[in-house]
């Protein structure tokens, strides 16, 4: 029988309920069990797609080609396991479903209503596509006592009526904060969030208590006594150093136990913490660093970019090295002189996805500068795209070469595939429904054999994750290799153009993909693996 843990936040957001629901998710996965973690956001966007980074976070794609929130990103690097696009709903979603079927007339001439309707579809969401897991994790996003995340509260509270005690299970996730002045650990405002979830039916099986610094017995009975739970199911989290620490400090507590208590699990599997446990042993021996430059346009905020601050920290771990991010915003230096002396000190340059014109020319002088300079280059998407146009611009009678996201041009080396043409005809290629919508999701590339590429992944075939909705036009193909690039990715038809690298520089790629996605710290990715390594031997080299 499947068994459904739900995890809500309280007192404050922002507490990291994505980690650790994805740090007990890893634990019952090292545990053997077949696990699978799922978001349910309150929001009414139908997925994050649409939103501006600087305010959600990255938006995370998934293989089967959804763009869903961020912190499926968390549950995928902390279990490995591949999210699906029925892992993350919303009150978007979830009404225009409702909606859809009231037009159809599913509904019989009732009146369609929060309850039973919404919390139906809510409840049959948490249950859909499921393949005899034993355990499904759900993430209920936003804050107990918002008014939006209201019918998810009430849907998880039917399915403890329904499914029974000993098939679900309420972690209640809060904040304990400690007041210097008076030297003590305030239990109230997580008394007032458990009455809060108490007051719409629920009665959290678990707290988890958000600190900045472990806090004694004391606290902890009365938050049990007065929170209704026994004493060792009030558990802390500490601030931790990163955030890959905290499933071995959530074991270290017991949650384990209070969990397999509960679901009245007889034979106790064991649980291999090795992996975190080198891998944290590595983070903390670190005694050598590199830097890399990421230039970009949401740099305001490093949730933005997630999953690639994740993966380059990943790679430093895997070559022992600690890599120091130093965001830039390339609206700052629109000119070249000024990008050669901001990045000429530093050990690699990465120009990630981006959208639009604004802030593009400052991307484009860093590519010039890693191109001229010979520093590490690694061009994601965007910045593929961008490496592409500047190589080609550099040639005579190419200057005005450029993206048709950046508004009409006559030479659209980057276009969208309907408007590829030649001699007035549009290039035909496999994938038909492509124009003028995004290619989401994992796609197949093939390597050439004798490239940088090939030697990184070793294989001739590899499937990686797509977001944009441009694409190099391969009508130009001839005129971006003279300019210096080969291209040595291309889709499985040969019309796609995946992955470019410079043959006068000693580590200069790009790719139309994501790399950054699929790496986890068990698994760094190949590519992030590459461009660490180069780091350090550009760094050597320098000094
Ligand atoms: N803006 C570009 C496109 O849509 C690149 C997108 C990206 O970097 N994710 O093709």
């Amino acid at each position: 029988m499947t068994k459904f843990i739900f995890i809500t936040g309280g007192v404050v957001s922002s507490l990291g309920k994505g980690i650790v629901s994805s740090s007990i998710a890893s634990l019952l996965s090292l545990s053997n069990f077949k696990v699978r973690v799922r978001k349910l956001d309150p929001y009414l966007n139908i997925d994050p797609g649409t939103m501006n980074p600087s305010q959600h976070g990255e938006v995370f794609v998934t293989d089967d080609g959804a763009e869903t929130d961020m912190d499926l990103g968390h549950y995928e690097r902390f279990t490995g396991i591949i999210a699906k696009k029925n892992d993350n709903i919303t009150t978007g979603k979830i009404y225009s479903e409702v909606l859809k079927k009231e037009r159809k007339g599913d509904y019989l001439g009732s009146t369609v209503q929060v309850i039973p309707h919404v919390t139906d579809e809510i409840k049959s969401f948490i249950k859909r596509d499921l393949k005899k897991e034993d355990y499904v994790i759900c993430e209920i996003g936003g804050t107990v006592g918002d008014i939006e995340s209201l019918p998810f509260l009430e849907a998880i509270r039917q399915l403890r009526n329904e499914l029974g005690k000993k098939a679900t299970y309420f972690i209640h996730l809060t904040l304990v904060p400690y007041l210097s002045a008076s030297n003590e650990f305030k239990t109230k405002p997580t008394q007032h969030s458990v009455k809060e979830l108490l007051g719409l039916g629920i009665q959290p099986d678990l707290l988890l208590c958000r600190t900045e610094k472990a806090f004694g017995d004391e606290a902890r009975k009365k938050i049990s006594q007065f929170c209704n739970l026994l004493f060792d199911s009030v558990i802390m989290v500490e601030n931790a150093n990163i955030i890959y620490e905290v499933p071995v400090k959530l074991n270290s507590q017991g949650i384990l136990k209070q969990l397999y208590n509960h679901f009245g699990v007889k034979k106790i599997p064991k649980l291999n913490q090795k992996p975190w446990k080198l891998f944290i042993n590595k983070f903390n021996n670190l005694k050598k660093e590199v830097d890399v430059t990421i230039v970009g346009k949401y740099t305001n905020l490093s949730e933005s970019y997630k999953s690639l601050n994740e993966a380059l920290f990943h790679s430093g771990i895997k070559n022992n090295i600690k890599v120091n991010v130093k965001w830039l915003d390339s609206r700052l230096f629109e000119d070249y002189s000024k990008s050669k002396k901001i990045l000429s000190n530093t050990n690699g340059i990465l120009v990630p996805g981006g959208f639009g014109k604004d802030g593009s020319i400052g991307k484009e002088y860093a590519i010039r500068v890693a191109r001229k300079m010979k520093i590490p280059f690694l061009g994601i998407c965007f910045g593929m795209q961008l490496s592409i146009l500047e190589s080609v611009k550099s040639l005579k009678g190419f200057e005005k070469a450029s993206s048709t996201e950046f508004g009409n041009t006559t030479l659209p080396i980057i276009s969208m595939l309907h408007e590829w043409t030649k001699d007035k005809e549009i290039l035909k290629h496999d994938k038909q429904n492509l124009g003028g919508s995004m290619r989401l999701g994992a796609y197949v590339s093939k390597l050439k054999k004798n490239s940088k590429i090939f030697q990184i992944y070793r294989k001739y075939e590899i499937k990686e994750r797509h977001r944009h909705r441009y694409e190099v036009n391969y009508n130009f193909i001839d005129i971006i290799e003279k300019s210096g690039i080969s291209v040595t990715g291309f889709s499985p038809d040969g019309k796609l153009v995946e992955i470019v690298e410079r043959i006068d520089h000693p580590w200069f790629i790009g790719v139309q993909f994501h790399p950054e996605l699929k790496s986890t710290p068990f698994n760094p990715h190949p590519i992030f693996n590459s461009f660490i390594d180069a780091l350090i031997k550009f760094k050597n080299e320098k000094n």
